[in-house]
Protein backbone atom coordinates (compact mmCIF):
# COMPACT_ATOMS: atom_id res chain seq x y z
CA UNK A 1 0.00 0.00 0.00
CA UNK A 2 1.02 3.49 -0.88
CA UNK A 3 2.13 5.56 2.02
CA UNK A 4 0.54 9.17 1.55
CA UNK A 5 1.07 12.18 3.33
CA UNK A 6 -0.57 15.52 1.68
CA UNK A 7 0.05 18.13 4.41
CA UNK A 8 3.79 19.28 5.10
CA UNK A 9 5.46 22.44 5.41
CA UNK A 10 8.71 24.01 4.18
CA UNK A 11 10.69 27.05 5.01
CA UNK A 12 8.51 28.93 2.04
CA UNK A 13 6.05 29.23 4.78
CA UNK A 14 6.41 28.18 8.86
CA UNK A 15 8.66 24.94 8.35
CA UNK A 16 12.48 25.13 8.99
CA UNK A 17 13.32 23.13 6.29
CA UNK A 18 14.35 23.69 2.55
CA UNK A 19 11.41 22.27 0.30
CA UNK A 20 14.16 19.96 -0.99
CA UNK A 21 15.00 18.81 2.38
CA UNK A 22 11.69 18.28 3.54
CA UNK A 23 11.16 15.38 0.53
CA UNK A 24 14.14 14.15 1.81
CA UNK A 25 12.65 13.85 5.33
CA UNK A 26 9.84 13.02 4.25
CA UNK A 27 11.35 10.15 1.85
CA UNK A 28 13.57 8.91 4.90
CA UNK A 29 9.88 8.34 6.96
CA UNK A 30 8.54 5.94 4.00
CA UNK A 31 6.45 8.32 2.12
CA UNK A 32 5.88 7.58 -0.86
CA UNK A 33 3.39 9.74 -2.76
CA UNK A 34 4.11 13.16 -0.91
CA UNK A 35 2.16 17.04 -0.80
CA UNK A 36 4.10 20.50 0.24
CA UNK A 37 1.27 22.04 1.20
CA UNK A 38 2.85 25.64 2.37
CA UNK A 39 0.50 28.43 4.16
CA UNK A 40 -0.61 30.93 1.45
CA UNK A 41 2.50 30.63 -1.27
CA UNK A 42 3.52 28.20 -4.07
CA UNK A 43 6.91 28.95 -4.60
CA UNK A 44 8.70 26.03 -3.04
CA UNK A 45 6.84 23.58 -5.32
CA UNK A 46 8.99 23.52 -7.98
CA UNK A 47 12.02 22.53 -6.11
CA UNK A 48 9.74 19.65 -3.83
CA UNK A 49 8.67 18.04 -6.83
CA UNK A 50 12.10 18.13 -8.79
CA UNK A 51 13.28 16.32 -5.61
CA UNK A 52 10.49 14.27 -4.83
CA UNK A 53 10.57 12.57 -8.64
CA UNK A 54 14.63 11.92 -8.02
CA UNK A 55 13.54 10.33 -4.55
CA UNK A 56 10.75 8.53 -6.31
CA UNK A 57 7.70 9.48 -5.09
CA UNK A 58 4.68 10.46 -6.33
CA UNK A 59 4.13 13.80 -5.77
CA UNK A 60 1.18 16.17 -5.34
CA UNK A 61 1.79 20.01 -5.51
CA UNK A 62 -0.89 21.91 -3.02
CA UNK A 63 -1.37 24.70 -0.54
CA UNK A 64 -2.55 25.70 2.55
CA UNK A 65 -4.86 28.44 2.18
CA UNK A 66 -6.03 30.62 5.50
CA UNK A 67 -8.90 31.83 5.47
CA UNK A 68 -11.95 33.54 7.96
CA UNK A 69 -14.93 31.64 8.46
CA UNK A 70 -17.58 32.48 11.13
CA UNK A 71 -15.02 34.97 12.86
CA UNK A 72 -12.35 31.69 12.90
CA UNK A 73 -9.48 31.55 11.10
CA UNK A 74 -9.81 28.21 9.25
CA UNK A 75 -7.12 26.22 7.02
CA UNK A 76 -8.33 24.93 3.68
CA UNK A 77 -5.73 22.39 1.70
CA UNK A 78 -5.88 22.75 -1.93
CA UNK A 79 -4.30 19.76 -3.72
CA UNK A 80 -3.24 18.90 -7.17
CA UNK A 81 -3.37 22.51 -8.21
CA UNK A 82 -1.47 23.83 -11.01
CA UNK A 83 1.23 26.62 -8.92
CA UNK A 84 1.66 28.24 -11.93
CA UNK A 85 -2.25 29.14 -12.18
CA UNK A 86 -2.63 33.24 -12.29
CA UNK A 87 -5.98 33.18 -10.52
CA UNK A 88 -4.04 31.16 -7.68
CA UNK A 89 -1.38 33.37 -7.29
CA UNK A 90 -2.95 36.70 -7.44
CA UNK A 91 -5.51 35.23 -4.36
CA UNK A 92 -1.98 34.08 -2.45
CA UNK A 93 -0.54 36.85 -2.91
CA UNK A 94 -3.65 39.01 -1.52
CA UNK A 95 -3.81 36.73 1.26
CA UNK A 96 0.31 37.19 2.18
CA UNK A 97 -0.37 40.83 2.14
CA UNK A 98 -1.62 41.77 5.56
CA UNK A 99 1.13 39.70 7.34
CA UNK A 100 3.64 42.08 7.64
CA UNK A 101 1.60 44.43 9.36
CA UNK A 102 0.07 42.23 11.46
CA UNK A 103 3.33 40.83 12.09
CA UNK A 104 4.58 44.75 13.61
CA UNK A 105 1.01 44.61 15.51
CA UNK A 106 2.17 41.24 17.36
CA UNK A 107 5.64 43.06 17.93
CA UNK A 108 3.67 46.03 19.95
CA UNK A 109 1.74 43.87 21.87
CA UNK A 110 4.72 41.47 22.73
CA UNK A 111 6.45 44.96 23.72
CA UNK A 112 3.65 45.73 26.09
CA UNK A 113 3.83 42.56 27.64
CA UNK A 114 7.77 43.00 28.39
CA UNK A 115 8.95 41.25 25.50
CA UNK A 116 10.75 43.69 23.63
CA UNK A 117 12.37 43.59 19.77
CA UNK A 118 10.19 40.11 19.06
CA UNK A 119 9.90 41.24 15.54
CA UNK A 120 13.32 41.26 14.30
CA UNK A 121 13.65 38.30 16.30
CA UNK A 122 11.39 36.68 14.43
CA UNK A 123 12.24 37.84 11.32
CA UNK A 124 15.32 35.84 12.13
CA UNK A 125 13.72 32.26 11.84
CA UNK A 126 12.29 33.81 8.39
CA UNK A 127 12.90 31.88 4.80
CA UNK A 128 10.50 33.90 3.22
CA UNK A 129 10.17 37.50 4.09
CA UNK A 130 6.30 37.58 2.60
CA UNK A 131 5.55 35.37 5.32
CA UNK A 132 6.26 36.41 8.58
CA UNK A 133 3.79 33.90 10.73
CA UNK A 134 2.93 33.60 14.30
CA UNK A 135 5.02 29.80 14.25
CA UNK A 136 7.96 32.38 13.87
CA UNK A 137 6.92 34.53 16.79
CA UNK A 138 7.06 31.31 18.63
CA UNK A 139 10.42 30.25 17.89
CA UNK A 140 12.05 33.33 18.98
CA UNK A 141 10.19 33.41 22.46
CA UNK A 142 11.59 30.00 23.01
CA UNK A 143 14.90 31.19 21.99
CA UNK A 144 14.52 33.92 24.61
CA UNK A 145 13.32 31.66 27.54
CA UNK A 146 10.23 33.18 27.39
CA UNK A 147 8.82 29.40 26.85
CA UNK A 148 10.00 25.99 26.60
CA UNK A 149 7.95 24.84 23.89
CA UNK A 150 6.20 26.73 20.44
CA UNK A 151 2.88 25.51 21.66
CA UNK A 152 3.28 26.53 25.40
CA UNK A 153 3.76 30.13 23.43
CA UNK A 154 0.87 29.71 21.79
CA UNK A 155 -1.13 29.07 25.02
CA UNK A 156 0.31 31.64 26.52
CA UNK A 157 0.42 34.00 23.67
CA UNK A 158 -0.71 35.01 20.15
CA UNK A 159 -3.67 33.25 20.33
CA UNK A 160 -7.12 35.17 21.23
CA UNK A 161 -7.00 37.00 25.39
CA UNK A 162 -3.68 36.95 25.18
CA UNK A 163 -0.53 39.30 24.48
CA UNK A 164 0.28 38.95 20.76
CA UNK A 165 -2.93 37.97 19.73
CA UNK A 166 -4.12 40.61 16.56
CA UNK A 167 -6.85 39.64 15.05
CA UNK A 168 -6.81 39.21 11.26
CA UNK A 169 -9.64 38.90 8.19
CA UNK A 170 -8.30 36.32 5.83
CA UNK A 171 -10.33 35.65 2.43
CA UNK A 172 -13.65 33.53 2.64
CA UNK A 173 -14.18 30.00 1.63
CA UNK A 174 -15.80 30.49 -1.80
CA UNK A 175 -12.65 32.75 -2.43
CA UNK A 176 -10.12 30.43 -1.60
CA UNK A 177 -12.15 27.16 -2.79
CA UNK A 178 -12.71 29.66 -6.07
CA UNK A 179 -8.57 30.21 -6.35
CA UNK A 180 -8.37 26.32 -5.96
CA UNK A 181 -10.50 25.54 -8.59
CA UNK A 182 -8.99 28.02 -10.97
CA UNK A 183 -5.88 26.26 -10.81
CA UNK A 184 -7.24 22.67 -11.56
CA UNK A 185 -7.25 21.53 -7.57
CA UNK A 186 -8.98 19.98 -4.86
CA UNK A 187 -10.27 21.81 -1.78
CA UNK A 188 -9.99 19.86 1.77
CA UNK A 189 -10.63 21.15 5.15
CA UNK A 190 -7.84 20.93 6.97
CA UNK A 191 -7.75 19.60 10.67
CA UNK A 192 -11.37 20.14 10.85
CA UNK A 193 -10.69 19.33 15.11
CA UNK A 194 -8.47 22.14 16.04
CA UNK A 195 -10.88 24.69 15.31
CA UNK A 196 -12.90 26.55 18.22
CA UNK A 197 -16.92 25.61 16.79
CA UNK A 198 -19.79 23.98 18.01
CA UNK A 199 -21.37 21.05 16.45
CA UNK A 200 -23.67 23.35 14.91
CA UNK A 201 -21.54 25.67 13.19
CA UNK A 202 -19.50 22.93 12.05
CA UNK A 203 -22.26 21.44 10.67
CA UNK A 204 -22.80 24.74 9.05
CA UNK A 205 -19.20 25.35 7.86
CA UNK A 206 -19.09 21.31 6.52
CA UNK A 207 -22.73 22.15 4.41
CA UNK A 208 -21.50 25.26 3.14
CA UNK A 209 -18.61 23.94 2.04
CA UNK A 210 -20.04 21.15 0.26
CA UNK A 211 -22.95 23.50 -1.59
CA UNK A 212 -19.71 24.96 -3.08
CA UNK A 213 -18.50 21.98 -4.37
CA UNK A 214 -16.39 20.41 -1.31
CA UNK A 215 -16.37 16.94 -0.95
CA UNK A 216 -13.09 16.25 1.46
CA UNK A 217 -11.86 16.53 4.80
CA UNK A 218 -8.29 15.65 6.88
CA UNK A 219 -9.23 12.40 9.13
CA UNK A 220 -5.38 11.66 10.27
CA UNK A 221 -3.71 14.36 10.49
CA UNK A 222 -0.41 15.36 13.33
CA UNK A 223 -3.04 18.57 14.02
CA UNK A 224 -5.38 15.81 15.26
CA UNK A 225 -5.81 14.14 18.18
CA UNK A 226 -5.88 9.94 17.70
CA UNK A 227 -9.63 10.42 19.30
CA UNK A 228 -10.05 12.89 16.73
CA UNK A 229 -9.26 10.59 14.24
CA UNK A 230 -11.98 8.60 14.97
CA UNK A 231 -14.11 11.20 15.45
CA UNK A 232 -13.35 12.79 12.12
CA UNK A 233 -13.38 9.38 9.98
CA UNK A 234 -17.05 8.96 11.70
CA UNK A 235 -17.81 12.49 9.86
CA UNK A 236 -16.44 11.40 6.92
CA UNK A 237 -19.06 8.60 6.83
CA UNK A 238 -21.92 10.53 7.91
CA UNK A 239 -21.33 13.76 5.46
CA UNK A 240 -20.19 11.39 2.50
CA UNK A 241 -16.48 12.91 1.95
CA UNK A 242 -13.48 11.87 1.13
CA UNK A 243 -10.60 11.52 3.69
CA UNK A 244 -6.74 12.78 3.51
CA UNK A 245 -4.17 12.29 5.47
CA UNK A 246 -0.96 13.88 6.28
CA UNK A 247 1.52 14.91 9.14
CA UNK A 248 1.12 18.39 9.12
CA UNK A 249 4.93 18.73 9.88
CA UNK A 250 7.19 21.80 10.24
CA UNK A 251 10.34 20.96 12.17
CA UNK A 252 11.82 17.92 12.88
CA UNK A 253 11.56 17.36 16.73
CA UNK A 254 8.57 19.89 16.49
CA UNK A 255 6.06 17.65 14.98
CA UNK A 256 3.29 15.62 17.08
CA UNK A 257 3.66 12.92 15.38
CA UNK A 258 6.96 11.64 12.82
CA UNK A 259 6.03 10.52 9.51
CA UNK A 260 6.60 7.04 10.07
CA UNK A 261 4.07 7.28 13.02
CA UNK A 262 1.30 8.49 11.47
CA UNK A 263 -1.88 5.79 11.13
CA UNK A 264 -3.18 4.99 8.26
CA UNK A 265 -6.69 6.12 7.42
CA UNK A 266 -9.44 3.83 8.76
CA UNK A 267 -10.16 0.92 5.69
CA UNK A 268 -13.46 1.98 4.94
CA UNK A 269 -13.16 5.21 4.23
CA UNK A 270 -12.62 6.56 0.38
CA UNK A 271 -9.17 8.35 0.30
CA UNK A 272 -9.28 11.58 -1.75
CA UNK A 273 -5.98 10.32 -3.31
CA UNK A 274 -8.07 7.58 -4.90
CA UNK A 275 -7.70 7.84 -8.63
CA UNK A 276 -4.39 10.00 -8.59
CA UNK A 277 -1.78 7.41 -8.83
P1 LIG B 1 -0.41 32.27 11.30
O1 LIG B 1 -0.82 31.73 9.96
O2 LIG B 1 0.74 33.23 11.23
O3 LIG B 1 -1.57 32.83 12.08
O4 LIG B 1 0.17 31.07 12.15
C1 LIG B 1 -0.53 29.88 12.26
C2 LIG B 1 0.46 28.74 12.49
O5 LIG B 1 0.82 28.68 13.85
C3 LIG B 1 -0.14 27.38 12.18
O6 LIG B 1 0.01 27.07 10.84
C4 LIG B 1 0.69 26.47 13.05
O7 LIG B 1 1.88 26.12 12.38
C5 LIG B 1 1.04 27.33 14.23
N1 LIG B 1 0.18 27.06 15.40
C6 LIG B 1 -1.08 27.48 15.61
N2 LIG B 1 -1.53 27.06 16.82
C7 LIG B 1 -0.52 26.36 17.38
C8 LIG B 1 -0.33 25.66 18.61
N3 LIG B 1 -1.31 25.60 19.53
N4 LIG B 1 0.86 25.06 18.85
C9 LIG B 1 1.86 25.12 17.94
N5 LIG B 1 1.74 25.75 16.75
C10 LIG B 1 0.58 26.36 16.47
MN1 LIG C 1 1.99 26.33 10.21
MN1 LIG D 1 -3.15 24.48 9.42
MN1 LIG E 1 -0.36 23.08 8.07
Amino acid sequence: MLKVDLHCHSNVSDGVLAPAAVAAYARKGGVDAWALTDHDEVGGIKAARARALELGMRFVAGVEISITWANETVHLVGLQVDEDNAILNRGLAATRAGRDARGREIAAQLERAGIPNAYEGAVKYVGNPDLLSRTHFARYLCEIGACNTTSEVFRKFLTEGRPGYVPHRWATLADAMGWIRAAGGIPVIAHPGRYRFDETAEGALFDEFRQLGGNAIEVVTGSHTPDQYAIYAEKARRYGFLASRGTDFHAPGEARVEFDKLPPLPADLKPVWHDWF
